[in-house]
């Protein structure tokens, strides 16, 4: 029996995966495709993933094959600039295609000793009190203590676990593919500035060696969105739109996708959890929903490997939900705003024009920015201070930086007092004194995914929170 079967080998299984690893649990990633996707659908992840990254020391490869950029219009395409002094040391978008992400993640969660099969297709789910099995399509059976299904937006795993995924079919669909175009770039650039000027959703980005990443408007919503388009499709609809197809020849992968809005009402059930697009679909307008995969792999991975190495207070699996339940509904919200934003209806085009003169206050773009970049998710962990329940950014410690002492995945007291203790924790907690002066409280308490659990001074408050993230005093 495994500890934790992973169904789905997406960015947000295989995020979790590696951070299962890193505690030694048992893990074992399924994907129903035999090959990894050649297609890639998110372009970049935004900083709540960067730092994520840097906290458990995944960033410098991600550096070397992404660009930094600090570009605005991240919120329904408003012609704004990236604001100044975000709260963060990472404060730019990274560049990268998905199929690059899902590569160094699966190098990470392989050399953390991950086993991936491929091929193998969940279609059945059966659980009892002390275990779960997952049924294969070809009749094989695998037992773990838990499963998480990480399949995607179509998720079987949800599916079989009755899970309701209510919110809004998909309204409107959108052509998109990568492919050579022989029209010449001045021809490109002229004619697609027309074409947005009323139409957002259309474009063609180059990608080197003549492809170019092209979107355009699908003429209503296909019954079957897993069948791609075909290449003829494609270029009807781009002179349907443009007046041309650019000479479009040479696709290298053609696909669909809509604006379905959905959020699963349930991310456990029992033993069995979902993450990722299993848990919430919504239109990829702000770039967020890898982004949001990934930060629930983060939040769950330590919480299970807890309740695996039989540490986890009561409650602790539960707050996966309450947790990031929250988060994905109001990512789901501003994308249905940005949505509106970007129709051509004389009203909402109104509104977009006042929004525009809105964002030219700094803290209006700074709000918008940061909820996109998902630095100003709050935990709900009760009154206190302003920083309880937020991420800690990546301070300068005297010791080095802070992200490069999370590498681990372990709690960390960083302690400007030097009089405190984390007594029967130290086995699961770290503690650094004299700590940095850019922390201007006393004391936090970091949970393993750097969000702030505590914020004081006083060593029996201290003892008195421990137990709420990390159970039991030993010894
Ligand atoms: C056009 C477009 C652009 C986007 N741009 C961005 C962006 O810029 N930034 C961003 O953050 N997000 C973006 N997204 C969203 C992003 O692509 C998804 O949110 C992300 O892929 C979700 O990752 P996941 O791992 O949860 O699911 P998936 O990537 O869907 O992975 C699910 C995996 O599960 C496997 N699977 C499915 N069913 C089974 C089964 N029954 N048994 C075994 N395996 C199974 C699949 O083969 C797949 O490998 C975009 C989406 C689209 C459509």
């Amino acid at each position: 029996m495994f500890d934790v079967i992973v169904v789905g080998s997406g960015p947000t299984g295989l995020m979790l995966a590696g951070e299962l690893r890193l505690h030694g649990v048992d893990v074992l990633v399924l994907d129903k495709e035999a090959e990894p996707t050649r297609q890639s659908r998110a372009q970049g992840l935004h900083v709540r993933s960067i730092e994520v990254m840097a906290q458990r020391g995944l960033l410098e490869r991600f550096l070397e094959l992404g660009q930094q950029i600090a570009v605005g219009g991240f919120f329904a395409g408003l012609a704004k600039a990236w604001p100044e002094r975000l709260d963060t040391a990472h404060s730019y978008v990274l560049a990268i295609p998905q199929q690059v992400t899902e590569r160094l993640l699966t190098e990470h969660a392989a050399e953390a000793g991950t086993e991936i099969r491929r091929g193998c297709e969940v279609v059945g789910l059966s659980q009892d009190e002390d275990s779960v099995t997952v049924e294969l399509a070809d009749g094989e059976e695998l037992r773990a203590r838990y499963v998480v299904g990480c399949d995607g937006g179509r998720s079987a795993v949800r599916k079989l676990l009755g899970v309701a995924f209510p919110g809004e079919p998909s309204r409107v669909e959108t052509l998109l593919g990568e492919m050579e175009l022989t029209a010449a770039q001045e021809e490109l650039t002229a004619v697609t500035a027309e074409v947005r000027k009323t139409q957002l959703r259309f474009g063609a980005m180059p990608l080197g060696d003549g492809v170019f990443r092209v979107i355009v408007p699908a003429e209503g919503v296909a019954e079957d969105r897993a069948t791609a388009p075909t290449l003829d499709e494609f270029k009807e609809r781009l002179r349907a739109i443009a007046g041309t197809d650019f000479g479009a020849h040479s696709p290298r992968w053609l696909s669909r996708f809509g604006d379905a809005t959905r959020q699963a009402e349930r991310y456990r059930v029992d033993r069995v959890f979902l993450a990722g697009d299993a848990a919430h679909i919504h239109p990829p307008t702000g770039g967020q929903g890898l982004n949001l995969g990934i930060q629930d792999a983060f939040n769950l991975g330590w919480k299970l490997a807890a309740a695996v190495a039989g540490w986890a207070p009561e409650g602790l699996l539960d707050s996966y939900h309450a947790e990031r339940h929250p988060v994905a509904t109001d990512v789901l919200d501003n994308t249905r705003a940005q949505i509106q934003l970007m129709s051509t209806e004389p009203g909402a085009q109104a509104v977009r024009r006042l929004l525009a003169e809105l964002v030219e206050f700094d803290d209006v773009n700074r709000y918008l920015i940061e909820k996109i970049t998902a630095i100003s998710v709050r935990y709900d962990f009760g009154e206190g201070d302003e920083l309880l329940g937020r991420r800690m950014r990546d301070l300068e410690l005297k010791q080095g930086r802070l992200y490069e002492r999370m590498h681990e995945g372990r709690g960390l007291l960083l302690d400007q007092t030097g009089r405190l203790s984390v007594g029967g924790w130290a086995d699961r907690v770290d503690h650094v004194v004299e700590v940095s002066e850019e922390l201007d409280v006393p004391a936090v308490l970091l949970r393993p995914d750097g969000h702030v659990a505590w914020v004081g001074e006083d060593q029996q408050e201290l003892l008195a929170h421990l137990p709420t993230w990390f159970g039991a005093a030993t010894g």
